[in-house]
């Protein structure tokens, strides 16, 4: 989700004329660098019609940096530029039956605790309008969002069943429309973090709401927990931003708005939520030397740990991959999601695999960016365990010709394996 054109000089990734490059939540110049891939694919949610084009997928450096002030995270090496969110770029979990059901719940709380009923409901990066249509029929309500990504079978810029979806980025061009609509109440799901500026975007926002009682709900994915469980497979490109809780909630604050509660959900603590709400007029400026509570210069110790974590799990990998290419196994991997692409790209002995199991049929029959496996239909026995757990061991199903006799590799990457009969397990 690209934001305005015109980007606050305290907050824009480019070095400005100090040579210093600024948090993007609090503005603060010290940033501690702790982790860095020299290449990964841009967009993980693109998949591609051969091979080649798959190989020659643009790839993008990541470094990213702990700011001391706020504790947020990003990427300082991130161009918004490299990367085109356009029709086909696809990184929805609504196939998951696990994910639409927790959506539902989601939907039906909001609903219960803003009255959204026949209410007007505005969606940044609606994507296929999901969420959106189900906060509609759920409670009566009128719905408008907007994505670049809008499938092109999707009709766009009018309403269907009190649906209204724009195919284009969520910026300043946008107001006019955006005062028009007078939303009751924004959501923005699993995108926030993929916006360069964050703060700035917020601004923007709560200066186009202006004077109108407005609630939001903003939910991510949850960096905090992720680095704490040393998920190493969770660093994708276009995901620039990696939120704490302090950093997410600080800069809702300080873009103008009141926060009424945040915290973990989805499956314990997958992503980070906030319910905020307008509170006063829009602020006109922000003090630089705001504080939110850090002021050292140490790194979390988590954060330290991730960087060793990585360099041992990838080194683990390597030798398992290798063991099964040098046994002549046939070795299928389990999801063509983001973990699944950085996988598939950050080990070099992962060209064993050449193929990839994906439940979303869209992207079956394509090729995974930058590594180039191709994506196949799972046998169908598995997508329901993939859903429920994706930890546990199966047998592969003898009538399924193609895969019978290979090793499925999980998308969590956690070690595990699905056995297939006759096979044998890594060690
Ligand atoms: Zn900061």
């Amino acid at each position: 989700m690209r934001l305005d054109q015109t980007v606050d000089p305290q907050t824009t990734l480019q070095e400005n004329s100090s040579g210093m490059i600024g948090c993007t939540v609090c503005g603060n110049k010290r940033l501690k660098p702790f982790f860095s891939i020299p290449e990964l694919p841009v967009d993980v949610g693109r998949s591609f019609a051969d091979e080649s084009s798959a190989l020659a997928a643009p790839m993008g450096n990541v470094e990213l940096v702990f700011c001391h002030r706020c504790s947020h995270i990003f990427n300082r090496q991130f161009r918004s530029e490299l990367i085109t969110y356009a029709p086909g770029y696809e990184v929805a979990l609504y196939h998951s039956p696990v994910f639409r059901e927790f959506m539902k719940t989601v939907a039906q709380r909001l609903i219960d605790q803003f009255d959204l009923r026949n209410k007007t409901i505005f969606e940044i990066g609606a994507g296929r309008g999901w969420f959106l249509r189900l906060l509609c029929q759920l409670g009566a309500n009128r719905g408008f969002g907007i994505d670049p990504a809008v499938p092109l079978s999707i009709s766009c810029e009018q309403e269907v069943d009190h649906i209204c979806i724009y195919r284009d980025y969520f910026d300043a061009r946008f107001s006019e429309r955006f005062r028009l609509i007078a939303p009751d109440f924004i959501c923005c799901l699993s995108v926030f973090e993929h916006i360069p500026h964050p703060w700035h975007m917020l601004r923007e926002l709560r200066t186009m709401i202006g004077s109108k009682p407005t609630s939001l709900y903003f939910e991510i994915f949850n960096a905090h927990a992720a680095f704490a469980r040393t998920e190493v497979w969770s660093i994708l490109y276009e995901q620039c931003s990696y939120f704490t809780p302090q950093s997410f909630a600080w800069a809702f604050q300080r873009a103008g708005f009141r926060i009424i509660q945040s915290g973990p959900c989805y499956q314990g603590d997958q992503y980070l939520f906030v319910e905020a709400a307008t509170e006063g007029p829009p602020p006109q400026a922000v003090a630089e030397d705001d504080e939110c509570g850090l002021d050292e210069l140490t790194i979390p110790a988590a954060l330290t740990q991730f960087t060793q974590a990585f360099a041992d799990i990838q080194s683990s990998w390597q030798q398992r991959l290798g063991q099964f290419a040098t046994a002549g196994k046939k070795v299928v991997f389990w999801g063509a999601g983001g973990k699944g692409v950085s996988f598939l790209n950050l080990l070099p002995a992962a060209s064993v695999i050449r193929h990839v199991a994906e439940s979303n049929p869209d992207k079956q029959g394509k090729y995974i960016p930058g590594s180039g496996q191709r994506i196949v239909a799972p046998p169908r026995p598995h997508r329901t365990a993939l859903d429920r757990s994706s930890l546990q061991r199966h047998r592969s199903p003898r009538k399924h010709v193609g895969l019978r006799r290979a090793a499925y590799l999980t998308g969590t990457c956690s070690g595990h394996l699905l056995e297939p009969t006759g096979a044998s397990g890594p060690p």
